[in-house]
């Protein structure tokens, strides 16, 4: 079983959907079970953000900015030549209330102002996942949108670094996603988002939705984790600003770590720590050139991260 995850510019489109849920398609007919765990479209979560700090600032303008996100979605859909379904209605109804109760934390302080403004912000993933299932239904695959929240925390209170149970999580998702998999189907699940402790909803932290496809995958038991985004993988550098950089074939656990942590745009730098605690390679590709090389990380005899459980 694999687990494929998508950045943002990988499903930002129809074009970029179609593509996507092409490679999927790939890895199925290769013989693959596969589950899917999605980002929001490239841009989504910077606009909802905006949209929250409207409501917190009282200005006006935040209702026309939702809007925006909604006819993006909308605009996918009829792109896919599909009518939305019920549900999306549903979603984005709900997305505009929750909107409007972000003026309940106008007195607060900022540090929650920015939890509840992230946690707002997750409305992307939710959104995104059925326009995805969808173009994987045009490509013949029997693919099914899970819009809840795929990740527990173990924490019950909101904290700036959450800490996610891969446990907790597996007892969630297995109910949830196993039957389709059983008979050949592909979940679809959004990144980014968690409930913690307490059963409330919240996030990752930004770009967190490969840590979320990592977390899922050690949930599930997958074989390997495909992240696919617009690079093929790590440069020796930063391919756009140098063009020698070279693309790095192979690397271990600690050193995508230690590459993430001095802030690389590469991957969230905790991607690795469950994939190095439960031994699960890691496969960089590029969802514009998805046969090119690409960077793999797999386990090597080294120290894992056994905290994490
Ligand atoms: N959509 C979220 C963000 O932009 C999560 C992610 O992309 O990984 O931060
Ligand atoms: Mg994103």
């Amino acid at each position: 079983m694999l687990v494929i995850k998508f950045g943002g510019t990988s499903v930002a489109q129809a074009a970029r959907l179609r593509a996507a849920a092409e490679i999927v398609a790939g890895h199925v007919r290769g013989g693959a079970t596969v589950t899917v765990v999605v980002s929001a479209m490239a841009g989504v979560t910077n606009a909802l953000l905006a949209v929250a700090d409207g409501v917190l600032a009282d200005t006006s303008d935040w209702r026309d900015q939702l809007r925006l996100v909604v006819d993006r979605h909308a605009t996918t859909y009829a792109e896919l030549a599909t009518d939305p379904p019920l549900r999306f209605a549903v979603l984005c109804a709900q997305m505009e209330a929750d909107a409007a109760t972000l003026r309940l934390f106008r007195a607060t302080d900022v540090a929650r102002q920015r939890l509840e403004a992230a946690r707002f912000s997750g409305w992307g993933e939710r959104l995104i996942v059925d326009l995805f299932a969808t173009a994987a239904r045009e490509m013949g695959l029997t693919a099914q949108a899970f819009d809840e929240a795929p990740i527990l925390l173990r924490d019950g209170t909101p904290t700036e670094v959450p800490e996610p149970s891969v446990l907790a999580t597996r007892a969630l998702l297995v109910p949830r996603v196993m039957p389709l998999m059983y008979r050949g189907g592909v979940p679809v699940l959004p990144g980014y988002i968690a409930l913690d402790g307490l059963g409330q909803p919240t996030t990752l932290g930004r770009n967190g939705s490969d840590y979320s496809a990592a977390i899922i995958a050690a949930a599930l038991g997958a074989e390997a984790l495909y992240i696919y985004s617009d690079v093929p993988g790590i440069y020796t550098a930063d391919p756009k600003l140098h063009p020698e950089a070279a693309l790095l074939p192979q690397l271990s656990y600690a050193e995508v770590r230690a590459i993430a942590a001095t802030g690389a745009k590469v991957v969230h730098p905790r991607t690795v720590e469950p994939l190095a605690r439960w031994h699960i390679p890691l496969h960089l590709r590029s969802s514009f050139a998805p046969t090119a090389p690409g960077t793999d990380v797999v386990p090597l005899a080294e120290p894992t991260f056994e905290s994490v459980s």
